[in-house]
């Protein structure tokens, strides 16, 4: 993504988390005509942020906007390649306040779907001790145009660098799973849901988005109301004193306040949330483990889905075996618990699940 202009103002709207009438609204303004927002907005979607590129406008116009916007919130730095084409992007943020801080994205083809992977803050806020994010401190919250920027430059990288061995070749689903806990940053997840859904926009359903977060139960009922979309659990632990370890937000909004919270959760036709499990060898993956999880879920309403543990330097967790994972997985299934083991993808490029951690110190 090329840079556009640099501004010293703090407090410029971004496009990428405009939609139709806030263009419209500023088409009139700067007497311009209102099909141009449209025209805009149409090159928005294809990823194209740099007014320099939207061919069908006049000069006057690609100018109001440099000056009156910040258009390219983000800027691509680097971009990893895995073996099984997981692609893993570095961008740096452009605003003053976080300029040069730097965050991660990743986009998983399938045969009949491509996933992006976004990031909701600089950091995490919170602090789960086997997750490489959670060691590196919090910077800030993205706001909503920096989030769609993510899904924006990736759409725009696939169109210039398309896929092959037929994977999927543009974003279907988006995954609020990267950097951060999207519920711990409300007015960005929900501004950049608004956005990603709307009719003029990237059209995406809401059974095609998912929301994972560590369990802050009145912020999930918050999106519940607002934007019903899939939701995913950190779970780790059934139980509590594991859990508040693994998972300290546990403290505050301990399990059975989770239960009536999920249980209470609006869920699409033939949706069901998904309750993350990371195995890690002798912490979570004993009997007594096995038997809290199990009871624990609703099966009606919920699928586990057991992940294997990515391991990144320093970190002095280890993820159990193979083997042990099917089992777990076995027990559960046994018990009428849709579970499933997840494939770790991108795991050379340390863009699996848990991995991700820019250097935020940044760039300049
Ligand atoms: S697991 Fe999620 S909520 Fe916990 S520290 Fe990592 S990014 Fe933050």
């Amino acid at each position: 993504m090329t840079q556009t202009r640099k501004t010293a103002t703090a407090d410029l709207a971004q496009l990428s988390a405009l939609n139709l009438s806030d263009l419209q609204g500023l088409m009139e303004a700067w007497m311009q005509p209102k099909f141009r927002a449209k025209q805009v907005l149409d090159w928005c979607n294809k990823g194209i942020l740099n007014p320099a590129l939207m061919k069908n406008i006049p000069d006057a116009l690609r100018d109001r906007l440099l000056t009156s916007l910040m258009c390219e919130p983000l800027r691509l730095i680097r971009r990893e390649c895995s073996t099984d084409g997981t692609r893993k992007y570095v961008f740096a943020l452009n605003r003053p306040r976080l300029a040069g801080k730097m965050i991660e994205a990743v986009f998983i083809p399938e045969e009949k779907r491509g996933t992006v992977c976004i990031s909701s803050q600089v950091g995490c806020v919170l602090d789960c001790p086997f997750c490489h994010t959670g060691t590196q401190g919090f910077e800030g919250n993205l706001s909503a145009g920096e989030i769609v920027a993510q899904v924006l430059a990736i759409k725009a990288d696939l169109r210039h660098e398309p896929m092959t061995d037929d994977l999927h070749n543009d974003v279907t689903h988006i995954v609020y799973m990267g950097m951060g806990e999207p519920l711990a940053n409300e007015e960005g997840v929900h501004g950049s849901l608004a956005i990603l859904m709307d009719e003029d926009g990237l059209k995406l359903s809401r059974r095609r988005i998912t929301v994972s977060t560590s369990g802050l139960t009145p912020q999930i009922e918050r999106l519940g109301a607002v934007h019903p979309v899939n939701l995913a659990i950190s779970l780790h632990s059934a139980i509590d004193e594991k859990r508040d370890l693994l998972v300290p937000i546990n403290r505050k909004h301990p399990l059975a306040q989770l239960r009536e919270c999920l249980d209470a959760y609006p869920l699409a036709t033939q949706r069901h949330i998904t309750l993350e499990y990371v195995l890690l060898d002798g912490v979570n993956d004993q009997a007594e483990d096995l038997a809290a999880l199990a009871r624990f879920v609703n099966p009606e309403r919920e699928w586990v889905n057991l992940i294997q543990f990515n391991p990144y330097p320093g970190t002095s967790y280890r993820g159990t075996a193979k083997e042990s994972m099917n089992q777990f997985a076995q027990h559960l299934i046994s018990k009428g618990i849709r579970a499933t083991v997840r494939r770790s993808r991108g795991q050379d490029i340390m863009a699996a699940c848990g991995q991700l951690k820019a250097d935020t110190k940044g760039v300049s």
